[in-house]
């Protein structure tokens, strides 16, 4: 084996390590959901892999996760059959290689934004074993290189050296937690069993935890103290999921076959003995009077290690969306977020059947992220797709438009081709289809949200601006998507109104929508130009928001009504008599030395001087032309100018 290496953490791993092994954080057991998530991970990785690589599996066919505790040593031991790490993979991903998330998540918690639960979220969640470990040593074993061991005591350095053991895990990591003294709760059976039932009821790989129970079994005198350990593999027991008949990798529920895999060698059925007898094996006399006149046998009550199953339930969307309840597709929710914050604020489970078949859950989140539009790029991960139950992806760059990106969505199809790149992938014509009746769904789940007042409220105020984006970007979906949008209002008592029903309380002949833009909602109540047009009985609308005037030169008309900015050009309403005509003629001659003179001085700064009667009490207003800008439109363009 070759020498030990020893690697200093990059500067930022090591102050967050810091930070967590000194943490009094109390929920210190999302360590476990961290482990568990990786070992979720790093098993799609090589079923994946395997779709195309038909010996990617040879090493060990088993897909799943065990976890162990070792009383004696104080050691929780996670391992799985995913994809493993090279020695450079250890070297980066475990240490030397600060990923952007690790200086964000300092200074979340800095600020008091991020607790330690949302570790996982800034992608440092292996980090998280140091809440509960003062040592942790990673064996992996990658398809592509020897067996290397990663150990370290947190803080500065780490070191990496070849496993003198060998190949023991044929391919996959197994993570061993040296438990700080404080940290022994989780050597506890029950205690692991709760957590890993929790952490585990959404991850599609069996999981493994190993228990003990007491059995009662008869010896015959002459016999030796052999213990009935036949049952410890789980894989001939009957607790095998219901739901594996239907995956690709049909042995994948054998926790084990590798040489030193725990319940499946006789060195281990071995070793359970002893651990039996050292655990204070009982040898009693049979106590219970049998009413048989079977002759009394010797009984004796023996410990039994096995592997139990922790995660039986089906995928949440294969099942009948009558049988779900709201609290299992939050908790789903958590588990594909990586534990957001807030409960989602809607969802929809649906199946789609005809030209293209697939499952679906979509979420609509509570919150929007801080950089929703900043950080596109992150968004992929929003969308998980799998085919036929197998993991495929969550890389899509656009998999809805980018307005949408907020959703999250679990989608399961059926006709797409395992055998193909990502690339190939995304340009397929399923895929495509799946596209359309994706955001077609999402439509509807917002709409069917718009009958909630309260809830439509949480969605205008964090994902409004996605919807107009909407409308300006997605010309299939235009008109959909408008019906969508709200707007404040000057009508009395409505605090928001639809584009429809503006509509529905216009006036009479009424050929336009009209609207105000502002940057707040007082600044637009305080319009000059909202007078006149109040003053004749006409509901305005408050477009308070930077994109609000792109919006209307996208859609400059709705329902065959066009949109008129106020603080526009020549307002004409259609309802202006002959009298009034003349009356604006009067006022021009009464006023024409006046709009000379101001014509002559602002000649730098204005097109034009005119009389106008949109204004009833304020004297004067500056408007903008009919093609130009108005001035809040000059504020965007300058704020995004830089
Ligand atoms: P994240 O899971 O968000 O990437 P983590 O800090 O949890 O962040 O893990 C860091 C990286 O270490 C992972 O991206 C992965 O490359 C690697 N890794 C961690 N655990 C495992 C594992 N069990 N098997 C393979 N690779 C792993
Ligand atoms: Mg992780």
């Amino acid at each position: 084996a070759t020498e030990k290496e020893t690697y200093e953490f990059q500067t930022e791993v090591s102050r967050l390590m810091k930070i967590i092994i000194n943490s009094l954080y109390k929920t210190r057991e999302i360590f476990l959901r961290e482990l568990i998530s990786n070992a979720s991970d790093a098993i799609d990785k090589i079923r994946f892999l395997s779709l195309t690589d038909p010996n990617a599996l040879s090493a060990n066919p088993n897909l799943n996760i065990t976890v162990k505790a070792d009383p004696t040593n104080r050691i929780l031991i996670i391992r799985d059959s995913g994809i493993g790490m090279t020695k450079k993979h250890l070297k980066e991903n475990l240490g030397t290689i600060a990923k952007s998330g690790t200086s964000e998540f300092l200074d979340a918690m800095e600020k008091g934004k991020a607790d330690m639960s949302l570790i996982g979220q800034f992608g440092v969640g292996f980090y998280s074993v140091f809440l509960v470990a003062d040592r942790v040593v990673v064996a992996s074993k990658h398809n592509d290189d020897k067996q290397y061991i990663w150990e370290s005591t947190a803080v500065n350095d780490f070191s990496i050296a070849e496993d003198p053991r060998g190949n023991t895990l044929g391919r996959g990591t197994e993570i061993q937690l040296y438990l700080k003294e404080d940290g022994l709760e989780y050597l506890d059976e029950k205690r692991l069993q709760n957590l890993i039932k929790k952490y585990s009821e959404f991850i599609n790989f069996p999981i493994y935890l190993s228990v003990h129970r007491t059995e009662v079994v008869e010896v015959d005198d002459e016999e030796d103290d052999k213990p009935a350990d036949t049952e410890d593999k789980p894989a001939d027991t009957e607790d095998k999921p219901a739901d594996t008949e239907d995956k690709p990798a049909d042995t994948e529920d054998k926790p084990a076959d590798t040489e030193d895999r725990p319940a499946d060698t006789e060195d281990e059925s071995a070793k359970k003995t002893e651990e039996s007898e050292d655990d204070g094996d009982l040898e009693v006399e049979d106590v219970t009077e049998k009413t048989e006149s079977k002759p009394k046998k010797k009984t004796k009550e023996i410990l039994v290690e096995e592997w139990e199953q922790m995660n039986t339930q089906k995928p949440i969307w294969t099942r009948d969306p009558k049988n779900v309840t709201d609290k299992e597709y939050e908790e789903f929710y958590y588990s594909l977020v990586k534990n957001e914050g807030s409960p989602p604020l809607s969802w929809i489970h649906f199946k789609a059947e005809g030209e293209v078949d697939f499952r679906s859950i979509v979420y609509i989140p509570k919150k929007a992220p801080a950089d929703m539009f900043k950080k596109v790029q992150d968004y992929s991960r929003n969308i998980k797709l799998f085919v036929k139950r197998v993991f495929i992806t969550d890389e899509f760059l656009d998999f809805v438009p980018k307005y949408l990106q907020f959703i999250r969505a679990i989608i399961d199809a059926d006709d797409i081709p395992l055998n193909v790149s990502r690339e190939t992938l995304q340009q397929h014509k399923t895929l495509q289809l799946i596209k359309r009746r994706l955001i077609k769904k999402i439509l509807e789940l917002i709409a069917n949200l718009s009958r909630d007042e309260e809830k439509y409220a949480i969605l205008m105020k964090e994902f409004g601006t996605n919807l107009k984006l909407g409308a300006i970007e997605d010309n299939r979906n235009r008109k959909k998507v408008a019906k969508l949008l709200r707007f404040p209002t000057s009508a009395e008592n409505v605090n928001v109104t639809s584009l429809d029903d503006y509509i529905g309380r216009s006036k009479k002949g009424q050929e336009s929508i009209y609207f105000v833009t502002c940057t707040t909602i007082e600044e637009c109540e305080q319009s000059p130009f909202l007078e006149r047009l109040l003053a004749r009985g006409y509901e305005v609308l408050y477009m308070n928001e930077p994109i609000d005037e792109i919006l209307v030169q996208h859609m400059p008309a709705y329902e065959g009504k066009v949109f008129r900015n106020i603080a526009k050009g020549d307002l004409t309403f259609g309802d202006e008599t002959e009298d009034t005509k003349k009356e604006k003629e009067l006022l021009k001659e009464k006023f024409s030395v006046l709009v000379d003179e101001l014509k002559s001085t602002l000649s730098e700064y204005v097109d034009q001087v005119d009389v106008s009667n949109r204004l009833t009490v304020s004297p004067c207003a500056v408007i903008a032309h009919e093609y130009g800008w108005t001035g809040n439109m000059h504020r965007i363009m300058s704020a995004q100018a830089y």
